[in-house]
C-alpha cells in the first residue's frame, strides 16, 4: 500500500501530523491501494514559511536561472513518464497507455511554454517619466484536482517559478502520485529549498491555505461549487484568486461539416479520460434534419471505446475516478432518461455493473431540451447529450444556454463560417474542426467556468502585478 504521510518543506520531506488519513482506492478493484496522511495546521503553517523565506531571493533571481531550473524540470518530469502514466491508471483509472501519450506530454508542453513564455513577457516597460516593472505577485497556494493532475500541477508551479514567486501546491488526495512524483521531479531538478513546498490533504487542508494571510495569490482548478467556496474564504484577506472551474461544453455541427471528421472527433472529446475533462465537449448540437444519421454516426462511434482495465493498452475506456463520480454520473443518467431524453447507447454504470471496477458505458442522449439538467450539469463522465437546431441563430442560442463557459467546438466545411460562429461563443476557447488545443495560448473560462487564465506567458503573467517607478529616467 502506498503511503502519502510526508509532506515536502525547506527542500526535504517532513512527516505529516494532520489527524485525517484519507483512503485511496482503486476506481479498477475497488481496493483501498493507498493512504494520504494529511498536513494538520501547523504543517501547512510551516510550508507557508518556507516559501516566505525563499521569496526574495527568487523574486530576485535572473530569468536565465529561472529557465534553466524549469529545463531541469521538465527533464526530470520526462524520465518519469511510465511512473505517472502507471500511477494515473492505478489511482484514477486513465488507460496507461493515453497517460504516456497525452497525460504526460501535456504537463511536458506546459514546461515548454512556460520557458518560452520568459521570453515572451515585457518585464519592464517606459511610460513617460515612470518604469512599469512587472513583479510576481508572492507566494501562490496552488490547489489543483485529479483528473489531468501533473498538467494542472505544471500550469501552477512552473508559471510561479517562471514569475518569480513561490509555491505551496495541494495536489489533490484522489490521485497523490502525480502529487508525489512532481515533487521528486522539482527536488531531482535542484530547485532551491523552499521554492515549491508541498502539503497533503482534502478540504481542510485547502481552506488553511486560502484562509492564511501570508498567501498572496490562489491558483485554484475544480469544480464551480468549491471555487465558490475558495472566492467567499479569499475575501477575508483580500487574496486575489484565479479560478479554473467546470464546464459544459458545447461542439457545433453546422449544416455543411464533414460528419465523418467530426463525429469521430466529437466522440472522442466527449470521452478522452472517461469524459472527465473540463474541456469535455458534452454537449452535442446538430441540426435537426441530421440528427437520425448523428445518432447513428454516434453509436457507432462509440463502439470503438472498448471499456476494461486501464492497465491494458487494449482499454480505451477505463474507469471513473471515484465512487462517487459513480453515483453522480449514474443518477444524471437516470434523471435524464426520467426526463425524457430518448437514451439511445449506453445507460447507467450501477444496471451494468461488472463485478468490478467502477464503469460507466458511452452514454448518448437524444432529444434533449436546454431545460434539462443533462443539458446544464456537469456530468463529468462520458455521457453525451444530443440537441437539434432549426437554424443558426437557434444554434448559437443553444451553445450559450448554460451558465458554464469555458470551451466549445463547431464543425463547418467553410472555415469563415466556423469562424464566424466561434465569435459568438460566450467560452474562453473555440475549437475550429477538431484543431489541436494549443497551450501556449491563454486557457480559462468566464461564467461558472471561472476567471484568470493559465499557460504560456499568459499563466505567468496571471502570477505577476506591477510597479510603476516614477522620476525614475536615469535607469531603463
Ligand atoms: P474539487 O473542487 O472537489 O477539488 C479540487 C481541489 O480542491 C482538491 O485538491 C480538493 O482537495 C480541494 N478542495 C476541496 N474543497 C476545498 C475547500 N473548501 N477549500 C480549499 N480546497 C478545497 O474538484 P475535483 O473533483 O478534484 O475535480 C473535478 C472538477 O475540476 C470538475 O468540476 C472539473 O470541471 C474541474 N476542472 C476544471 C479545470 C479547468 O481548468 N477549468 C480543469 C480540470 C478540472
Amino acid at each position: 500500500m502506498k503511503q502519502y504521510n510526508h509532506f515536502y518543506v525547506d527542500g526535504g520531506l517532513a512527516a505529516s501530523n494532520g489527524a485525517s488519513h484519507i483512503p485511496v482506492v482503486s476506481p479498477m478493484t475497488e481496493q483501498i491501494i493507498g493512504e494520504v496522511r494529511s498536513c494538520s495546521p501547523e504543517d501547512v503553517q510551516r510550508a507557508i514559511a518556507s516559501a516566505q523565506k525563499t521569496l526574495p531571493a527568487w523574486a530576485s533571481s535572473s530569468l536565465a536561472d529561472r529557465k534553466a531550473l524549469l529545463v531541469r524540470l521538465r527533464a526530470e518530469i520526462e524520465k518519469r513518464t511510465e511512473a505517472f502514466a502507471e500511477s494515473l491508471a492505478r489511482e484514477m483509472g486513465c488507460p496507461v497507455w493515453l497517460g504516456c501519450a497525452m497525460q504526460v506530454p501535456m504537463g511536458l508542453r506546459g514546461l515548454d511554454f512556460a520557458i518560452e513564455g520568459i521570453d515572451a513577457i515585457t518585464w519592464t516597460e517606459r511610460v513617460g517619466n515612470g518604469l512599469v516593472q512587472r513583479v510576481p505577485v508572492g507566494v501562490v497556494a496552488a490547489i489543483t484536482p485529479w483528473n489531468f493532475p501533473l498538467h494542472q500541477i505544471v500550469a501552477k508551479v512552473a508559471a510561479a517559478i517562471a514569475a518569480g514567486c513561490t509555491t505551496v501546491l495541494k495536489p489533490s488526495e484522489v490521485s497523490p502520485g502525480a502529487g508525489q512524483l512532481f515533487i521528486e521531479a522539482i527536488h531531482a531538478s535542484g530547485a532551491p529549498a523552499g521554492l515549491v513546498n508541498l502539503v497533503w490533504g482534502g478540504a481542510d487542508v485547502g481552506h488553511a491555505l486560502v484562509t492564511s494571510p501570508s498567501i498572496n495569490k490562489i491558483s485554484f482548478t475544480g469544480s464551480t461549487n468549491v471555487g465558490r467556496q475558495i472566492m467567499a474564504a479569499a475575501a477575508e484577506n483580500l487574496t486575489p484568486v484565479t479560478l479554473e472551474l467546470g464546464g459544459k461544453s458545447a461542439a457545433v455541427i453546422l449544416d455543411d461539416a464533414d460528419l465523418d471528421l467530426a463525429i469521430t472527433a466529437v466522440a472522442r472529446l466527449a470521452l478522452v479520460n472517461a469524459g472527465q475533462a473540463c474541456v469535455s465537449q458534452s454537449r452535442l448540437i446538430a441540426p435537426s434534419r441530421l440528427v437520425p444519421e448523428i445518432v447513428d454516426r454516434v453509436r457507432a462511434a462509440l463502439k470503438a471505446w472498448p471499456m476494461g482495465d486501464p492497465m491494458s493498452a487494449e482499454t480505451r475506456l477505463g474507469p471513473v475516478a471515484t465512487v462517487s463520480q459513480f453515483g453522480h454520473i449514474n443518477r444524471m443518467i437516470e434523471q435524464a432518461r426520467a426526463g425524457g431524453a430518448r437514451l439511445c447507447t449506453g445507460g447507467d454504470g450501477a444496471t451494468s455493473k461488472q463485478s468490478q471496477g467502477w464503469f460507466v458505458p458511452p452514454t448518448l442522449f437524444s432529444d434533449v431540451t436546454p431545460d434539462m439538467d443533462i443539458a446544464q450539469k456537469e456530468v463529468f463522465g462520458p455521457v453525451l447529450a444530443l440537441m437539434g437546431y432549426d437554424s443558426v441563430t437557434d444554434a448559437i442560442r443553444l451553445a450559450n444556454s448554460t451558465r458554464y463557459g469555458l470551451s466549445g467546438a463547431v464543425w463547418s466545411a467553410d472555415v469563415a463560417q466556423a469562424a464566424a460562429f466561434a465569435s459568438q461563443m460566450t467560452t474562453g476557447q473555440v475549437v475550429i474542426n477538431g484543431a489541436p488545443q494549443n497551450l501556449a495560448t491563454p486557457f480559462g473560462g468566464v461564467g461558472d467556468s471561472g476567471f484568470g487564465r493559465e499557460n504560456g506567458r499568459f499563466g505567468i503573467e496571471e502570477l505577476l502585478t506591477y510597479r510603476a517607478v516614477h522620476g525614475s529616467e536615469a535607469l531603463s
